[in-house]
């Protein structure tokens, strides 16, 4: 199957990578950063997280670090907007993006997924919508009790080593999660070995995102 591909070895990628929560963007994209960093992109992200406030904000930063070892670049910028509260939050949260705009130029943007359940992350979706016009922009996908999984149709296939670290690292950084009965290995590794089956990936995991549109030339 031919592949779209965002970058080749040695060719140099920035990526915005935009979270509500300080888990979010590992869970959704984890295994695609480290796989585009393992495949010699030189990576510039910005990795950027809406509520990470107290212990949240060095989880959040000790992960993001773990998870970009090896990038070419990176700056890791955390807000403190109230958890579950981002509708209420809109204005502050959009003119805080619009900060984040100014500073950086990505090639590509992932945020959370249209249709995601949790309103923060809608809320996240919406404003990367509304702000990231000229921008390739990919939705990534957080399992959950609401059951609000889709069917996504751009996907990238995760060696085994890049799936069990992406794993290994989620469960090293987040401790707080652990209390949580869905946080654990079997969910991650299902639903990427579903995502897998999907796009036939030669190594049977994959992660998957939404693609509303895109330029090919
Ligand atoms: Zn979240």
């Amino acid at each position: 199957m031919r592949s779209l591909g965002l970058a080749r070895s040695g060719e140099r990628l920035s990526v915005l990578c935009l979270g509500a929560h300080s888990d979010d963007i590992e869970i959704g994209a984890g295994g695609t950063i480290i796989s585009l960093i393992a495949s010699g992109v030189r990576l510039d992200v910005h990795w950027s997280i809406l509520s990470a406030a107290g212990q949240r904000a060095s989880e959040a930063r000790a992960s993001a670090e773990a998870f970009l070892q090896g990038a070419e670049r990176y700056s890791i910028e955390l807000g403190e907007f109230e958890d579950s509260y981002f509708p209420d939050q809109s204005r502050a949260i959009k003119d805080w993006l619009i900060g984040v705009r100014s500073r950086v130029s990505p090639d590509l943007v992932l945020t959370h997924a249209r249709n995601d359940a949790h309103q923060d992350h809608r809320e996240i979706n919406q404003l990367t919508w509304n702000l990231f016009r000229d921008h390739l922009v990919l939705e990534y996908e957080i399992p959950k009790w609401d059951g609000d999984l889709g069917q996504p149709n751009i996907y990238v296939p995760l060696t085994a080593k890049a799936m069990d670290r992406k794993i290994s690292l989620l469960h090293e950084h987040f401790g707080t999660q652990r209390s949580k009965d869905w946080f654990d290995r079997a969910t991650f590794e299902g639903l990427s070995r579903l995502r897998g089956v999907e796009c036939r990936a030669p190594e049977f995991f994959a992660e998957a995102f939404f693609m509303r549109k895109a330029r090919l030339l």
